[in-house]
């Protein structure tokens, strides 16, 4: 089995047959329209870690691009606040 086959395979047993983005359901054959998607983009994490890949239709993943998504950004914005308000008090 090709090794992007088996992570695909891997990540719908966990997450099931849909986009991480827009929820739309695969077909379970053929595998093609399935991207894989580096959750935390590749640049900023590199490598092929399971816990960072989603499975992506090609339009959401051709949507996201190299950027960090949202709730990441939101959740480093709430880290970043906290530590803010630490130091104030
Ligand atoms: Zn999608």
């Amino acid at each position: 089995m090709e090794e992007r086959t088996f992570f695909q395979c891997v990540i719908a047993a966990r997450d099931g047959r849909r986009c991480f983005y827009c929820a739309r359901n695969f077909k379970p054959r053929p595998m093609r329209r399935k991207t894989l998607d580096h959750y935390i983009p590749h640049r900023v994490w590199p490598g092929w870690e399971v816990a960072n890949l989603v499975l992506a239709c090609e339009r959401c993943n051709l949507a996201k691009g190299d950027a960090l998504p949202w709730p990441l950004v939101w959740l480093l914005l709430a880290v970043f606040r906290q530590d803010e308000w630490e130091l104030i008090a």
